[in-house]
């Protein structure tokens, strides 16, 4: 019996989503089709993509298919940075704050303008002084981006965009939100937030891999980083990927159906969460709002890919602090921001639970973890 508590990197899928891409593979048809079965391929997309506004509280028209969390936050940087380049209207300048996935962070830098990075506190959250500091400093008038994710992918630890998009549009700024975390999570309204742009992506609450959503008004000029064909009204080129779109939507009004599961999720973090803390480790952003389901501890002594490994092999899934797509651990630049020394964030370690989580998964981790890391206590004794 295994018990999966990485939906962070990927939720397991829900059959719901499951359902509605096997329905769709069965069909022929391609979106852009005027025939009857291109229109129902159509149907089927627009059917997600309404799905997937209610969920993120997007604008009428304002849902642009993608093949990921990814593309979306490149298709929204690069599509601004790129927009009336030489024009008095281009945007000269990015900031971003410390936490930012690495997609969004190496996506500012390929755009080739100055990037200013701003910095967190210890428990995470963004210094909303330096960033009203920082906005105050750029008065040549020039327009700017800023960029501050929705709910770190590590920590969980959610930020005040409510509070910063009104320091960035008084300044006269833009805002990007990566809220590929926290869609399905968590209530998100982006029209509420006062984002301009955001991305989200299906897998990480129980879609299909590879498929997310540049959320962008229909009126917010951008310069599509895809061209070709005319789909997503020449904001995305490309035939729609009819099946994950589907699965996308579906897994979309399934979440938006199980929202009441938060506080169950909640409940049982806080029993993990417990239990680590009574054995020496430290929680990252412990004292602020973080997503429901995400535990990040840093337990002194026990690497992160030595309790990785010894819950593997106890049939528990988790990730390492640093969680990294190249296989090779570092320390998490997201801990080493909030101040972490070395040691602590080698030894973090992400648990994340989501829509399939039980109290039993906690207790078999709690298990697990508490029998290694006596053993390694006792080895260094
Ligand atoms: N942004 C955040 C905060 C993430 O956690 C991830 C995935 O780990 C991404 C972006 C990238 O999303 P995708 O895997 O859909 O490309």
């Amino acid at each position: 019996m295994r018990h999966y508590l990485d939906h962070n990197a990927t939720a397991p899928l829900r059959a719901e989503a499951k359902a509605a891409m096997i329905d769709a593979l069965d069909r022929v048809g391609n979106a852009s089709a005027v025939h009857a079965e291109g229109r129902e391929a159509r149907a089927a997309v627009e059917a997600a993509r309404e799905a997937v506004r209610a969920l993120v509280g997007a604008p009428v028209g304002g849902v642009v298919f993608t093949s990921g969390g990814t593309e979306a936050i490149h298709a929204g940087i690069s599509g601004l940075a790129n927009r009336n380049v030489g024009s008095d209207n281009a945007i000269a300048r990015l900031f971003v704050s410390a936490v930012e996935h690495p997609a969004v962070l190496k996506t500012a830098e390929a755009t080739g303008l100055p990037v200013e990075i701003i910095s967190v506190d210890a428990n995470g959250v963004v210094d909303l002084q330096q960033l009203r500091s920082r906005l105050a400093d750029n008065d040549d008038g020039a327009p700017f981006l800023a960029t501050i994710m929705l709910a770190n992918n590590e920590t969980g630890v959610v930020q005040p965009i409510r509070a910063a998009a009104d320091i960035i549009h008084d300044a006269g700024g833009l805002l990007f939100v990566d809220a590929v975390q926290a869609a399905g999570k968590i209530p998100v309204n982006c029209t509420m937030l006062g984002a301009d742009l955001m991305a989200v992506s299906a897998h990480k609450f129980g879609g299909p891999i590879g498929v997310g959503a540049l959320i962008a008004a229909p009126n917010l000029p951008l310069e599509p980083v895809l061209r070709g064909g005319g789909q997503e009204e020449n904001r995305r080129a490309g035939t729609h990927n009819v099946a994950a779109i589907a699965g996308f939507g579906a897994a979309a009004a399934a979440t938006r159906d199980d929202i009441g599961r938060h506080t169950e999720i909640t409940a049982i973090r806080d029993h993990i969460e417990a239990a680590v803390v009574a054995e020496g480790a430290r929680v990252w952003g412990a004292g602020v709002e973080r997503l429901p389901g995400t535990v990040c501890c840093s337990a002194p002594g026990f690497s992160g890919e030595t309790q990785v490994m010894a819950l593997d092999m106890a049939g528990v899934a988790v990730s390492a602090g640093s969680a990294c797509s190249s296989g090779k651990a570092r320390p998490s630049p997201v801990l080493t921001a909030m101040g972490a020394t070395e040691d602590e964030a080698k030894s973090a370690l992400r648990v994340s639970l989501g829509w399939s989580s039980m109290m039993a998964d906690a207790d078999a981790f709690i298990a697990a973890w508490t029998s290694a890391y006596a053993r390694v206590k006792a080895r260094a004794a």
